[in-house]
């Protein structure tokens, strides 16, 4: 018999087969029975559209066996078959340059899951087998052949008996090694296992049967192993939950299902099942997790959803699918508009998986708005568990995300003492209010207690809390909400008074001049400036920042590794009402000194009041008692 040669390209595909060190060999059968259904759908579309085939659907199936013994692995289906000239065509040619090429610039990356990620298809199965062989027999021919190859070396096809159209495989599966056990494809339980894992939702029924070997013995009795399988009982369930109308599913079957699948012991706090046909065909079935898990915040967390062609698990965690700020969805999506292969073809699939990605963002979006509206009480339970990677959301990414993301904000309002939206705040806002307000601390009964807040709350105005490291980043991204602008209660400029008011209080610092540049030149390059205050009323001093870097993001982008240490213009603001002005106004004719330790000592205070850390903390309370102990 003659060896025939692989083409060359098939032969590199088939070296990286043979000698995988990939982990997941348990996708050879996801391969295989995906062709096995594949050749099922061609027979069937063929008895569909000609009636003379005399086959209807029920006669379709695929057939597992294992025969332990002689570690052999068979699968079989009665699909429509390979002509020789088909099996040395399909078999020995495999045009499967895009993932060959793929695979062999990121060879070196070992976390490129390319084989897991795409399908690469029939020589899959020599990653488990020495020896395979391909009995084909094509729907209304007489004769059958074999195909059959050991690996590089080539392979050989002849003629042989079939009785039944359709395509047998066997595997002769490899003997364990050292390093790697084998035996786990011969095992029915095993078997069982990858099947509902990767195949689960193959249209046509899955079913294991006692090897040929065994059958000829004739005592399937004792062999316990098969046992559960010999009532022909199906392997893959056929029909996937997400495929379903809503109607026949129940929220316990979702429920279930979630757990299962993605591995939680709550049910989800929301379940988001949709079905779209048109320029993108495919099922979601999405969920939000009711906890963030406990790696959610961390590098280690892998964002992505479960990605199926028709019916078929080509990709565990297609992270293109979520953008980062809902990257806490789990769930799946099925498309018809996929095939199993990455080769050129995968451009093209790259687009449709783009605009299904942006399907699905508004998706999410829109279940989380009504979700927003509808049960607030739940959405705050969300928002506690990834309320923060909404704001990550904002200002990540340049803001690209920024619009659709801004609705479903929450910050605590000092007047009404719970989170609200930002909606809620601008509805609120009086007709005089040019700024939604905010504040940042660390807690909310810190930022009550703040002197910035003092003016803004006497006008009675609402302000938002801004208790986490990244609130006040994401509101300068934003900008702006529904035309109105954010503004810090730090800021030099809050907008509160009028043109009067404003002349006044420059009038003011001009009267002061002497007095506030002596203490500028006592702070030297701590401050800089020190000016009189127009949002202090009852609080002597407090700090505030001009410029784009406000104190808090000092603050939070100082914690960051690096040495790129960052530094706001800070602004020294005393309260011209208070007696310690009048004081130091009293002290500037007698005795300058003393105001160069007053000014140093209400910016230390200042600095307190913020929740900054001080430079001499020794210094500051000796000069505190030094001015308990002056008589
Ligand atoms: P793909 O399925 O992506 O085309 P494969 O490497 O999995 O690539 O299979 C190569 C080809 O071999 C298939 O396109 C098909 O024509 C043929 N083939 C494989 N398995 C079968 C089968 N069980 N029945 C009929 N044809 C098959
Ligand atoms: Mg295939």
């Amino acid at each position: 018999m003659e060896t025939k040669e692989f083409k060359a390209e098939s032969k590199r595909l088939l070296d990286l087969m043979i000698n995988s060190i990939y982990t997941h060999r348990e996708i050879f059968l996801r391969e295989l029975i995906s062709n096995a259904s594949d050749a099922i759908d061609k027979l069937y579309y063929r008895s569909l559209t000609d009636g003379n085939t005399g086959l209807s659907r029920d006669d379709f199936s695929i057939r597992l066996a294992v025969d332990k013994e002689n570690r052999i692995f068979t699968i079989q289906d009665n699909g429509c078959g390979m002509s020789q000239e088909e099996l040395e065509n399909n078999l020995g040619t495999i045009a499967r340059s895009g993932s060959l090429q793929f695979k062999q610039e990121n060879e070196t990356k070992e976390d490129v899951d390319i084989i897991g990620q795409f399908g690469v298809g029939f020589y899959s199965a020599f990653m488990v087998a020495s020896c395979v062989t391909v009995e084909s027999k094509q729907f209304g021919s007489d004769t059958a052949y074999r195909w059959e190859s050991h690996g590089a070396d080539g392979y050989v096809i002849e003629p042989c008996q079939k009785e039944e159209h359709g395509t047998t495989i066997t595997l002769k599966i490899k003997e364990n090694t050292e390093d790697d056990n084998y035996d786990e494809f011969l095992d029915p339980h095993r078997i069982s296992a990858i099947v509902k894992k990767y195949s689960d939702y193959i249209r046509y029924p899955i079913k294991m049967d006692m090897p040929a070997s065994r059958l000829k013995e004739g005592c399937p009795e004792d062999k316990p192993e098969y046992e559960q399988y010999l009532q022909n009982e199906t392997l893959n369930s056929m029909v996937p939950i997400w495929k379903k109308m809503k109607s026949e599913v129940t929220d316990e079957d979702y429920n279930e299902f979630y757990k299962e699948k993605f591995f939680d012991y709550e049910n989800p706090a929301r379940i988001i099942h949709s079905s779209t046909e048109g320029s993108a065909t495919y099922q979601a079935l999405m969920f939000i997790p009711a906890r963030a898990p406990f790696n959610y915040y961390s590098r280690d967390y892998e964002k992505g959803l479960q990605l199926y062609a028709s019916g078929v698990l080509i990709m565990e965690k297609c992270a293109d699918l979520l953008p980062d700020c809902f990257s806490f969805v789990k769930g799946l999506v099925d498309s018809q508009d996929l095939s199993l292969n990455i080769s050129r073809e995968m451009l093209q699939h790259d687009r449709q998986l783009k605009l299904i990605a942006g399907r699905l963002e508004k998706k999410i979006h829109s279940e989380l708005l009504s979700m927003l509206q509808n049960e607030r009480e739940k959405y705050e339970a969300f928002y506690k568990n990834f309320g923060l990677q909404l704001k990550y959301g904002v200002y990540g990414d340049y803001g690209a995300k920024k619009d659709l993301l801004s609705d479903l904000l929450l910050f605590y309002s000092s007047s009404e003492k719970k989170l609200v939206t930002l909606s809620e705040y601008v509805g609120r806002m009086k007709e005089s209010q040019k700024y939604i307000y905010y504040a940042c601390g660390d807690t909310v009964e810190k930022i009550d207690r703040l002197p910035q807040t003092e003016l803004v709350r006497d006008n009675g105005y609402e302000i938002l809390y801004l208790t986490e490291d990244v609130d006040e980043f994401a509101l300068k991204m934003l900008l702006e909400f529904e035309k109105k602008e954010f503004r810090s209660v730090s800021d030099s400029d809050l907008g509160l008074e009028d043109e009067k008011e404003k002349e006044q209080a420059k009038q003011k610092n001009e009267e002061n001049k002497d007095l506030l540049s002596c203490m500028k030149d006592a702070l030297k390059d701590k401050v800089k400036d020190v000016r009189l205050s127009s949002r202090l009323k009852s609080h002597p001093v407090c700090l505030s920042s001009q410029g784009a870097l406000s104190l808090e993001m000092e603050k939070v982008l100082n914690t960051m590794p690096g040495d790129n240490k960052v530094k706001a213009e800070r602004v020294l603001e005393i309260n011209a009402s208070h007696p310690v002005f009048a004081s130091m106004q009293k002290l500037f004719e007698s005795d300058q000194e003393k105001i160069k330790t007053y000014a140093d000592l209400l910016y230390t205070q200042a600095l307190l009041i913020e929740g900054m850390p001080i430079e001499d903390p020794v210094k500051f309370s000796n000069a505190i008692c030094d001015l308990m102990a002056e008589k």
